[in-house]
């Protein structure tokens, strides 16, 4: 008998508005979905796929079942897209693993849409479990980009299969044997991007409570830039009775009102005796050869101050036109370094400039692509409309590219039968299991 322990974490990240990452996790179904397609449509999609894959598996579950709940939540993130307009175009990526019982044995059910993965933690190793359905990786598969360029591939993002955005869609199957000490790790691309594998590795070696390793890796990838929201679930295999300690109990919070340390007050400035008795002696005729001298002294020091006051000034003055125009220029390079497309009058268009615009500068079209919204993927609508940036002219146009290749890609392969495969022994091992 195989027994999960599980923990999942979710973050909206540090530049997205909301959160539109969705965790499944029950005893045996756990599943990470990263909508998109809009402010609502990314997570009403990513809550329909999840809502629709746990019904589904829990009325059969099995393997079988399994593929068949991606069907349905499919199916059911389709249909919300065509009866509401604000949605269309929604979509989601799920990567989805179950324990399930076949001919007597346990195993795990591995599925995945899109560019969500799931990894497998053993001995120390990271091994990255699903293919990405990204343009970047179909360019590595090809030959066209190496896999560190694909990773940092500026359109990465382009999803080439998605869950919701057609009436059928291709899942990816895999069959695994759960072993003792497996560590599972679903995640959502928010986590990829910030932390490389080991980075990763790192905290799911050192970190044992699964709840708290999410925990760590969602900060983690916070720290290092949170640009996208960011979701893991960590499923370990604890095989039989010989489950270790919770060291979830251990967590001794410290009570008791500890007190701030008082702030010292400040000792007032003193020792201004002299300056005062200084100015005290200013009011009085000089009377003698001495008082003469000091006034004369004081004198001096009185236009030295007004000269160092007119020289600081001035300096004053030149530092802040330097900085006013290197701002002036900052702000200028600013602007004409940025590039966006959006959509005009249904044309895809490049402007140069800030969204919406940047301080005193207003984007400039630069460029009309001929590109017809009915020409790229639905899914991409909503973020074209309001706007997607991009470094350079150059990058513009390659993006506006790729969304054409993926969607002649997508409507040459509509219609080709979802395959779900039997049994795969393509990544792991499935090798008969103990009972
Ligand atoms: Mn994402």
């Amino acid at each position: 008998m195989t027994l999960l322990r599980s923990g999942s974490a979710s973050d909206i990240g540090l530049v997205r508005s909301s959160n539109q990452d969705l965790v499944v996790e029950t005893a045996t179904l756990f599943a990470v979905a990263d909508g998109m397609g809009g402010h609502a449509g990314g997570e009403v999609a990513a809550r329909l796929a999840a809502t629709s894959l746990t019904t589904a598996f829990n009325r059969h579950p099995t393997g079988a079942g399994l593929t068949e709940a991606v069907a349905e939540a499919n199916q059911s993130v389709w249909e919300h897209s065509l009866e509401d307009p604000d949605l269309r175009g929604m979509g989601t990526t799920l990567t989805a693993i179950a324990l399930v019982n076949e001919d007597g044995r346990d195993l795990l059910a591995l599925v995945n849409v899109g560019d969500s993965r799931a990894y497998r933690f053993h001995d120390g190793g990271l091994v990255q479990l699903t293919t990405d359905h990204s343009l970047a990786e179909e360019m590595v598969r090809t030959g066209e980009l190496t896999a560190a360029e694909a990773a940092v591939h500026p359109h990465r993002h382009i999803l080439t299969r998605a869950l919701g955005v057609s009436a059928e869609v291709t899942s990816d199957l895999w069959w695994i044997r759960p072993e003792r000490g497996d560590r599972f790790l679903l995640c959502s691309d928010g986590l990829t991007n910030e932390l490389d594998d080991a980075q990763v590795a790192e905290v799911l070696s050192s970190v044992a409570d699964p709840a708290r390793a999410a925990d760590l890796l969602v900060h983690a990838a916070r720290t290092h830039g949170g640009s996208d929201n960011i979701t893991v679930v960590v499923v370990d295999v604890v095989v039989g009775e010989g489950e270790p300690e919770e060291g979830r109990a251990a967590a001794v919070v410290a009570a008791g009102g500890a007190s701030l340390p008082a702030v010292a007050p400040s000792a007032g400035d003193k020792g201004d005796g002299e300056d005062a008795s200084d100015s005290a002696v200013t009011s009085e005729v000089p009377s003698s050869r001495r008082e003469r001298r000091r006034a004369k002294r004081r004198h001096r020091r009185m236009a030295r101050g007004r000269r160092l006051v007119t020289v600081r000034t001035v300096l004053f003055a030149a530092a802040v036109a330097a900085v006013l125009a290197a701002g002036f220029y900052a702000v200028r390079w600013y602007d004409t370094n940025s590039f966006f497309v959006t959509v005009d009058h249904n044309e895809l268009v490049i402007y140069q400039g800030r969204i919406g615009g940047f301080l005193w500068y207003h984007p400039v079209a630069v460029e009309r692509t001929g590109v017809t919204t009915a020409d790229v993927p639905a899914t991409y609508l909503s973020s074209l409309r309001s706007g997607v940036e991009e470094t350079s002219v150059a990058g513009a146009r390659s993006y506006v590219s790729n969304l054409v290749t993926v969607e002649q890609q997508q409507n040459s392969a509509q219609g080709a039968p979802s395959s779900t495969a039997p049994p795969a022994a393509s990544t792991t091992t499935t090798t008969k299991a103990g009972g």
